[in-house]
């Protein structure tokens, strides 16, 4: 799981969690198949390890999305032990966000004092250097951090099969965005929707507050199906977080982002209707 709310219902990254003397108490603001909150208490784990991955962890309720679900570990895995080296600082970001999450290390842990089935532990060992490997984040998650402040110095994110590059590079405030500086480059643009414009085709262009030469996140077709999102959707206010391609359209002149796959979210986080599926959707 990637957030964590505390009693007054504000949401945590582990970065947040991190800059904070004392722990206040958290629980999982995760959703539930009727719809409910799953509530569980949250703990927190490895927060200052190099070795291992900080990470939140709880006894989620059945069917709780906020669970991490998908696991590389193996049959039989159970008590092995596997060396591992330093972590780097780096985020594997989720290009689209319908799939279940992984655990930190690729590894679905649900209690770190009782072995699963198929559990692997890691025996960290600092003499074998970095390893090759990155924490699993969604978008959502590092539109919070953004907003916080929170993103770690050194940060690498990998995008896709891409090779990890220097955060600080990649991330780019809508009001930093120049066409100049940025035109064909992929990059992740952030900022908060002062307007929504529907294209002539049907597809959506969130104009940004404050966006350098008026640069605007346009959202296809099949991203607005998967967010659920119409033009009575009200997204003005929200702060927006997409990956894609900076371009210039040769007819209008009009800088924009064009989203590859489904890399995009809002904070607050939008929720998809029930009735079109799985409702966690960044
Ligand atoms: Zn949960």
């Amino acid at each position: 799981m990637e957030l964590a709310r505390d009693d007054a219902g504000d949401l945590f990254t582990i970065e947040m969690i991190r800059g904070k003397a004392t722990l206040p108490p958290l629980w999982c603001p995760g959703e539930l198949p009727t719809g409910e909150e799953c509530g569980a208490k949250v703990q927190v784990k490895a927060l200052h390890s190099t070795l291992r991955s900080a990470h939140f962890a709880a006894r989620h309720e059945p069917g709780c999305d906020g669970a991490s679900g998908r696991s590389e570990d193996q049959p039989g895995d159970a008590g092995t032990h596997v060396d591992q080296g330093l972590r780097p600082v780096r985020w594997k970001m989720r290009l689209v966000d319908d799939g279940e999450s992984h655990g930190p290390d690729g590894r679905h842990r649900p209690d770190d004092m009782v072995p699963g089935h198929t559990t692997r532990r890691r025996r960290a060992d600092a003499a074998r250097g970095f390893e090759d490997t990155a924490d699993d984040r969604k978008f959502s998650t590092l539109l919070i951090d953004i907003l916080a402040g929170t993103i770690p110095a050194n940060l690498e994110l990998v995008i896709g099969t891409l090779a990890p590059q220097a955060a600080s590079d990649l991330i780019v405030a809508a009001a930093d965005a120049h066409e100049e500086t940025y035109e064909d480059r992929s990059i992740i643009l952030w900022g908060e929707v002062k307007q929504m414009v529907l294209s002539p085709y049907g597809s959506l262009f969130l104009k940004l507050r404050h966006a350098a030469d008026d640069v605007a996140i346009l959202v296809d077709k099949t991203n607005m199906k998967r967010r659920g999102i119409d033009e009575s959707t009200d997204l003005v206010g929200r702060h927006a977080i997409a990956y894609g391609k900076y371009v210039v359209s040769d007819t209008s002149g009009r800088a924009h982002l064009r989203v590859e796959g489904g890399a995009l979210a809002f904070n607050p986080i939008l929720r998809r209707p029930r009735n079109a599926g799985a409702s966690d959707v960044g």
